[in-house]
């Protein structure tokens, strides 16, 4: 009996007819905790942050996993814990890291809209870098630090205007997108960020979009942004570093990203050839850490076979997996146990929520009944930590496998866990 790995997601694999996660059964993990749940592979996670520092050994690096793919407590304490730091988006995502084991220091805050209040947060924290996105932001952090005698360390967001060839909603460094300062105007930013009393200017970053599956859109970003440590440096700015942003795709479907080290190397040989070699450098890698290292276990419901469609109805929905509905994206579906009745029938696999949105995958060929469990595959990013209520459906519950250990990372939600906050009116 060999092991059938499943494409992308090295820690799990098919032993016979059962698949696994690293040594754990998860047919039992959906009998013991119930359905739907996300498992999660720790060693998947060390080994998708381990290709980027293979790629980086022996230069100064810091890794700042981007937490809105999956901010859950237990994946945060992983990434902490490997001494990771993390690019947040939220005063609430500050106050997760910190409640993880993740260190002040390492924490970068990005964004369009930072609030007053979630910028005297982070300066009260003591965090490393505020990527600023616009000229207006600048000026009221400067204002917000300087009353707390405090002077921002800031690295302002350039858009490069490449085109990274993904989905346009996950599109960030072309023109028309609302992140970041354009080019032509970033010399101008940083003298008027320089001259700012409460900050101190301490890089330059740059993010250009997601689930990117090519190396060039990242070579061309980084010669754009050379191009502007050069004339910003000359302009008698020191940047002390450069920070490239996250956005490396995961296999989803037969998608051939180049692996993290693989692209690292590439890059790193054009910033030594333009002599930046030295400089100290940040990377912000969200999904490319955590897509692969997850999957939502999920009950077949009913099947319901039709005219011009058969639909396999799941307990799993958009609110726990919302990219299907969001971006069309696709997640490959396989059952927990193997050698369902032949031959495979094609269904559309769809949630209960009361939405023609809400499909899962389409068009798939399944060998099931139902009570089986399926996998939803590539889930470990952008599924929970997008997850809502939505029809009030608590979310699902987590599971973090270690070897032969199943950790609870989150219990399910119930309905009193959703109704904590309201109130009725008083007669
Ligand atoms: C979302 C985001 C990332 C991470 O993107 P991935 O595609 O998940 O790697 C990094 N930096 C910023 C500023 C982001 O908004």
């Amino acid at each position: 009996m060999t092991d059938h790995k499943l494409p992308g997601h090295p820690h799990f694999a098919y032993r016979g007819n059962d698949l696994f996660a690293e040594d754990l059964m998860v047919s039992e993990l959906a009998s013991l905790h119930g359905t739907p749940l996300f498992v999660y592979s720790k060693a998947a996670m060390l080994s998708a942050l381990a290709a980027y520092q293979r790629g980086f050994a022996g230069r100064d690096v810091q890794i700042c996993y981007a937490m809105k793919a999956n901010s859950s407590l237990g994946v945060l304490q992983v990434f902490a814990g490997a001494g990771c730091g993390f690019d947040i988006v939220s005063g609430g995502e500050l106050e997760r890291v910190l409640a993880a084991g993740g260190q002040a220091n390492k924490i970068i805050f990005s964004g369009v809209g930072k609030t007053r209040a979630e910028m005297r947060q982070a300066l009260a924290a003591g965090i490393g870098c505020f990527n600023v996105e616009s000229e207006a932001e600048l000026d009221v952090l400067s204002g917000v630090a300087a009353a707390m005698n405090l002077r921002a360390p800031v690295s302002i967001r350039v858009n490069p205007n490449v085109d990274p060839k993904t989905h346009p909603y996950i599109s960030t460094g072309l023109k028309g997108n609302k992140f970041g300062v354009a080019h032509e105007d970033a010399l101008r930013i940083y003298q008027h960020a320089a001259a700012l009393p409460g900050l101190q200017v301490a890089g330059i970053d740059c993010h250009i979009g997601s689930q990117i599956t090519e190396t060039t859109p990242y070579l061309d970003a980084m010669d754009r942004v050379l191009d502007l440590v050069a004339s910003i440096e000359s302009a008698g700015i020191e940047l002390e570093h450069i920070d490239f942003g996250g956005g490396l795709g995961i296999n989803y479907n037969g998608d051939t990203p180049p692996e993290a080290d693989v692209l690292w190397r590439q890059l790193l040989a054009k910033l030594d050839a333009r002599g930046y070699g030295s400089k100290k450098l940040m990377i912000e890698p969200g999904r490319s850490l955590v897509g692969n290292a997850g999957i939502c276990l999920t009950e077949v419901l009913y099947l319901k076979p039709g005219e011009q469609k058969n639909f396999c109805i799941i307990d799993a929905a958009m609110n726990d997996l919302p990219r299907p509905a969001m971006y069309q994206a696709f997640h490959a579906i396989v059952p927990a146990v193997a050698g369902g009745p032949a031959p495979a029938t094609t269904y559309d696999v769809v949630g209960p929520v009361c939405e023609s949105g809400d499909w899962i995958g389409r068009d798939r060929p399944l060998a099931v009944n139902a009570g089986d469990v399926l996998a939803v595959l590539s889930a470990g990013a952008y599924c929970m930590s997008m997850a809502s209520n939505y029809n009030t459906r608590g979310r699902a519950a987590e599971v973090l496998v270690d070897g032969s250990q199943a950790h609870l990372i989150r219990r399910r939600e119930d309905a009193q866990d959703q109704m904590r906050h309201e109130q009725l009116v008083a007669e």
